[in-house]
């Protein structure tokens, strides 16, 4: 059975055969780089803001009763009320109607899925991929869906957005603008902490998450597993503009897009990340891949580690 699973992962090792397992369409696990991150949710933020200029929220329907992380204000009380904004924070996207807040935060495997005209069947909760429904006042609307059962998806009604957790707690921006390289260093110093861990840790710096900390790690030439607290100036400062050019680029390359399209396009700029074999596209060296229990990391030994492959223990395992 585990072996039919497998398909043309054929270097898997049992206990690594979940990586692999093909799920639904539209929801492998990250390593295909197609969950959201800053990039991606700015620009949903940005179509979202654009396609609900003047209009009204006039109903929320949930398909799914778990998705819905509060109860107090109940998603009818949103019904009638104008929307006055749609923001970011973090990962986080926040529709704002008349003081409260329609918040939600789309995980691994949940979408939005925009219609100009809204079906007319009402969604109640059961074995629907709607996970919610908001409807606004000219017919258009979006759904929210999740494929796969790990069911991550979150959304939270709230009169402010600082009653999500996720959100109060939530580092920096990284794209701020006053978000300097002084910043930077202060927030790495003493840090003793594995740079890949502590770019996807939302506590740490808002936004970035497995794919772009890749492409950042890449483009600043650095060790996934370096230390934080022993980088040298000279490599912060690398780091930090890595950060800021690469989330920058893939902001513009996303803006304007349809929501359809984001996933695609987020994929399609990737330079390591999702790319395990291919030929890196600053040197030629093959793109590496570390593998965890639920996800993995590409990288390019020539520009990262000094031509060092890094341990991988599914690898490793498979050499003996
Ligand atoms: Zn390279």
């Amino acid at each position: 059975m585990r072996v039919a699973l497998l398909g043309s992962a054929q270097k898997a090792s049992s206990d690594d055969v979940a990586l692999h397992v093909p799920g639904p369409p539209g929801c492998r696990l990250s390593e295909n780089g197609a969950v959201p991150e800053l990039p991606e949710v700015q620009a949903l933020v940005e179509f979202l803001r654009e396609r609900t200029d003047g209009l009204a929220i006039v109903g929320i329907e949930l398909g799914s009763v778990s998705v819905l992380k509060t109860y107090d204000p109940a998603p009818a009380s949103l019904h009638g009320l104008p929307i006055g904004g749609v923001t970011r924070h973090g990962k986080f996207i926040d529709i704002e109607a008349e003081g409260l807040h329609l918040v939600f935060h789309l995980a691994r495997a949940g979408w939005l899925r925009w219609s100009d005209t809204l079906a007319a069947t009402t969604i109640r909760p059961g074995k629907s991929p709607i996970a919610l429904r908001c409807r606004l006042s000219d017919g258009s609307g979006f759904d929210l869906t999740e494929a796969g059962t790990q069911k991550r998806l979150a959304v939270y009604i709230v009169r402010d957005p600082l009653e999500v957790p996720g959100i109060l707690h939530l580092g920096p921006d990284p794209m701020a603008e006053d978000f300097t390289v002084a910043d930077f260093v202060s927030l790495l110093e003493g840090r003793r902490t594995q740079v890949k861990g502590l770019l996807k840790d939302q506590a740490f710096l808002a936004g970035v998450g497995n794919a772009y900390s890749d492409e950042v790690l890449h483009a600043a030439r650095l060790s996934p597993f370096a230390l934080a607290s022993s980088l040298d100036e000279e490599q912060v400062e690398r780091l930090y503009s890595a950060l800021r050019g690469t989330l920058a680029g893939a902001i513009k390359a996303a803006s304007g897009k349809p929501a359809k399209e984001l996933k695609d396009a987020k994929r399609a700029g990737m330079r390591v990340h999702g790319r395990t074999g291919q030929a890196c596209p600053v040197c030629g060296d093959i793109v590496r891949e570390v593998s965890f229990a639920d996800s993995s990391l590409q990288y390019c030994a020539t520009c990262q580690t000094g031509g060092k492959p890094l341990a991988d223990r599914r690898m490793s395992r498979l050499l003996k």
